[in-house]
């Protein structure tokens, strides 16, 4: 890279330096880094396509494209990653946020109104995007992330601080209900560890940095569902609902296990914008 790069030459040489790596979001990747490096938006980048670049961002960015190229996420490139609109801080600890995910929050949002004071408990909560965007954008609501990693929980504390939620947010270190105190919640929520002994085997090079313990839901992926499933209902107001995420093709079998529990009825199942269907909501029956 010589002193001669513009904004406008860099991301278009980046981007077809990690193409050729296999990278699929090359584009938006090397913007990202660049309008870190700059401290701008990526906004910004467009408006000032024919601006060179100082010695110092240039060493910076080169640093950054050198760590993306070896297949690193740009999310632990920079220990950050937005979801719902929100930075949330991540690390090895935790599962990297997901868009797909996104799709969950939108489903409960849908059935809790702006100012509804519903309670959420959030069951493997990692980093906490599931539980804090929620309450970030229910005001009214209170929630509980529990987790079995107490490293993972004090990512999630911390994004709990920044968000300023820790008021209406509670941490337990537990797996799944084991150390949950007895409650009746409005929502359980998930987002487990659902890829199958298979899938493990075949994880893209930035997958393999999120906790395998995150990512790997027993030989047929599935495991953590009938756990769910078969503690949930405990924990649920009479018509509570528990809304999970499925990984896909898993989504008939996930409201199979739910059903044949007797406890639930399936409320309905809803696709992500690929067209997966990735969120499974089952209803608590009336006792
Ligand atoms: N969606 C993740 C992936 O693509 C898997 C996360 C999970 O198991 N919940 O790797």
């Amino acid at each position: 890279m010589s002193n001669m790069w513009t904004i406008g030459s860099i991301l278009t040489w980046t981007t077809q330096y990690f193409s050729g790596k296999g990278i699929d979001s090359a584009r938006l990747d090397a913007e990202i880094l660049l309008s870190h490096v700059l401290q701008k938006e990526r906004i910004y980048l467009y408006a000032h396509y024919d601006e060179p670049l100082n010695g110092p961002e240039l060493a910076a960015y080169r640093e950054l494209v050198k760590k993306r190229a070896s297949r690193l996420s740009v999310a632990h490139i920079l220990g950050q990653r937005s979801f719902m609109g929100f930075d949330f801080t991540i690390n090895r600890h935790v599962l990297v946020p997901r868009p797909e995910t996104e799709m969950l929050v939108e489903t409960v949002m849908e059935d809790v109104p702006t100012d509804g004071t519903a309670s959420f408990l959030d069951l493997g909560t990692g980093s906490g995007a599931i539980v804090l965007s929620l309450l970030a954008l229910r005001p009214h609501c209170t929630g509980t992330g529990v987790d079995i990693s107490a490293d993972a929980l004090a990512v999630a504390r911390e994004n709990g601080e920044k968000l300023g939620l820790t008021e209406r947010v509670t941490w337990l270190e537990s797996d799944l209900f084991a150390a949950v105190p007895p409650a009746s919640y409005d929502w359980i929520l998930s987002n487990p560890p659902y890829l199958t002994k298979e899938d493990m085997q075949h994880l893209e090079p930035e997958v393999r940095y999120d906790p395998p313990q995150a990512l790997f839901g027993g030989d047929d992926g599935l495991e953590l569902y009938r756990r769910i499933a078969a503690g949930a209902a405990a924990y649920l107001k009479e018509n509570g609902c528990c809304a999970v995420e499925a990984g896909a093709g898993q989504s008939q079998a996930i409201a199979r296990i739910f059903t044949e529990t007797g406890a639930f009825t399936l409320k309905k199942i809803v696709k992500d914008y690929g067209g997966i269907e990735r969120v499974v909501v089952c209803q608590r029956k009336e006792c």
